[in-house]
């Protein structure tokens, strides 16, 4: 019989994160670009008594524990405040992601029932739009002072100062149990309606404990880490709540996303760290390069969401000597899965080799465990070779969504299915081959579209690119490649085929090459293929007559 421990048993709260910040950290700053324009500045125990504040606020407007509050919102102090103001007090805070379709905003805010939405003045209009729509909101309070309250025709409108400084600072944050509900956060739901992933206390304060690793990010109090990755897309990675932890300076960016507003900021606040996904390091990397600008203090940058082409990480570091660290997760696993870290021994390969490694999705960070699974879930040998479907488990990993049954994506052993299709190589690093609904089935083996992608952006007059299964008479489907060029660029299709020699396998090379001036994206930024393949679905290859 096994036997009980004499540990104090505390639960994992994340009121307990800003309560460690404002304690031992309580002099380092929060910066952010506000949507009012300035730079605001001000310190994790300021930030910590107006979390308390906003507490007390939220209980006399009569929010009571388990209630959804819904953000529409920048990364900026305020939303950060909300953050730990609702999941200290009991209520989930529900990060709503505003650059899905309004309807889509609509049915997460109704499935969610949020009570009250706190929204950026930005979205006020947005908001306006479907206010008639919205089922259980009882108010909106827009997170700005008196003196940029816009006029709104929003119902039951209030200003965020004016409540957060008519309530007092005292407040204890309740202690319950580590499993209650913290936050919720939409899959962005490319195919059907979005799903709601319900993170719990005792998840977030795990995942943060995990990411914060020297060989997962690598956290310290000595860094300054600048999330641009939305706090409306998978709670910023779990930045803001590892930040605090580790008692990290914070920066936030606001509405500002472009290469220079980014690299201003960066050397304002002398940032560190940052993380962010594909599309935001290729505007600052082109921002870096038509200006000549450097780093000042950015030593490492997280890239993640979609895969990082490995031109992508060999320029920051060659160019501009940055550690661009490839990390995989998804909405269903707080975020953070797998990191790609070198292990000890690997020092010595050839930057070619390293560089191959660092490309992969990486390794399972502590907590984690993966599996690849062929389609009648059997096992798949790790051997860098076989490519099933990617399935994992853990403590900060869904398992189920909100108000629905469990469905064919959890298994009854407690496996959750990603959609991803990967490797895993001996040393456990595993590489993401493609989505399963995205892969290329020709002749009954798989093209990676991913490979192909990343082969296309290595070519420096390729802007973006996009590797669709196109129907094809004998092989069932054949790689299609959608291309933007850069302005002025003479690329032809030939000439790009050409850089694909040697690249790829013969068989897996582009059937057809064709250029657009445009290409479709999800909400979080992802190619949107499902758009793309209705697009070309009529798409005759020219190796079709053969
Ligand atoms: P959604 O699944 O709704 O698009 P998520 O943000 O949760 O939203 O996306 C998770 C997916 O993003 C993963 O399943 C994977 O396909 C993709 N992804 C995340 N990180 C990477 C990466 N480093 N490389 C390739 N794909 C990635």
């Amino acid at each position: 019989m096994t036997m009980r421990g004499l540990m104090m048993d505390q639960p994992l709260l994340i009121s307990s994160l800003l309560g460690h910040a404002e304690e031992y950290h309580g002099t380092t700053e929060i910066v952010s670009r506000t949507i009012e324009g300035p730079i605001h500045t001000y310190t994790y125990a300021e930030a910590a008594k107006r979390a308390r504040q906003l507490a007390n606020a939220l209980v006399a407007l009569g929010v009571e524990p388990g209630d959804r509050i819904g953000t529409v919102a920048w990364n900026g102090f305020r939303h950060f405040e909300i953050y730990y103001a609702t999941s200290g007090m009991g209520a989930v805070c529900h990060t709503i992601n505003p650059r899905l379709f309004p309807p889509q905003i609509s049915y997460i805010i109704n499935h969610a029932e949020d009570s009250y939405l706190f929204v950026d003045l930005t979205f006020v209009p947005l908001l306006e739009g479907i206010a008639d729509s919205l089922k259980a909101v009882k108010g909106t309070v827009v997170m700005t002072d008196r003196d940029h309250m816009p006029e709104t025709s929003l119902p039951n409108v209030l200003c965020y100062e004016t409540l957060v400084r008519g309530h007092s600072d005292r407040f204890d944050w309740p202690v319950f149990d580590e499993g209650t509900a913290s936050s919720l956060c939409y899959t962005s739901g490319t195919t059907g309606n979005p799903k709601g992933v319900l993170y719990t206390h005792r998840s977030t304060v795990l995942h943060s404990y995990a990411i914060a690793l020297p060989d997962a990010l690598g956290l310290s109090c000595r860094d300054v880490v600048m999330p641009v990755v939305p706090m409306f897309h998978v709670n910023a990675w779990g930045l803001p709540y590892a930040a605090p932890m580790a008692g990290a300076k914070l920066v936030f960016p606001g509405a500002r996303m472009d290469g220079e507003s980014l690299h201003g900021l960066m050397e304002l606040g002398g940032v560190t760290l940052s993380a962010g996904v594909p599309t935001i390091w290729a505007g600052l990397l082109r921002h870096m390069r038509e200006t000549g600008k450097r780093f000042g203090s950015l030593t490492r940058t997280v890239v993640g969401g979609s895969a990082a082409p490995r031109a992508m990480i060999e320029t920051f570091q060659d160019e501009f000597g940055v550690d661009l660290i490839h990390a995989w997760g998804m909405s269903e696993t707080s975020p953070i899965g797998s990191v790609s870290r070198l292990k000890p021994g690997m020092d010595g390969l050839s930057e070619d080799a390293k560089m191959a490694i660092r490309a992969k999705q990486g390794r399972p960070i502590f907590g984690i465990r993966m599996k690849i699974v062929d389609d009648e879930d059997k096992p798949l040998p790790h051997d860098d070779v076989a490519f099933g479907h990617l399935k994992v488990s853990g403590p900060w990993v869904c398992a189920r969504y909100f108000k629905e049954e469990p469905g064919p994506t959890h298994d009854e052993d407690g496996w959750f299915s990603t959609g991803d299709v990967a490797t895993i190589d001996a040393d456990g690093y595993m590489s993401i081959t493609d989505r399963s609904k995205d892969v290329i089935k020709s002749g009954g083996e798989w093209i990676s579209s991913i490979e192909l992608e990343n082969t296309a952006v290595a070519h420096p007059d390729v802007v973006e690119a996009a590797a669709i299964g196109v129907a094809h008479p004998k092989w069932d489907e054949r790689p299609l490649l959608v291309v933007i060029r850069r302005p002025g660029s003479d690329l032809t299709r030939e000439g790009l085929l050409e850089f694909f020699e040697g690249k790829v396998a013969k068989w897996w090379l582009p059937d057809d090459i064709v250029f657009v001036e445009e290409l479709p994206h999800t909400a979080t930024g992802k190619l949107l293929k499902t758009r793309l393949r209705e697009q070309f679905k009529d798409y005759r290859l020219p190796t079709a007559a053969e």
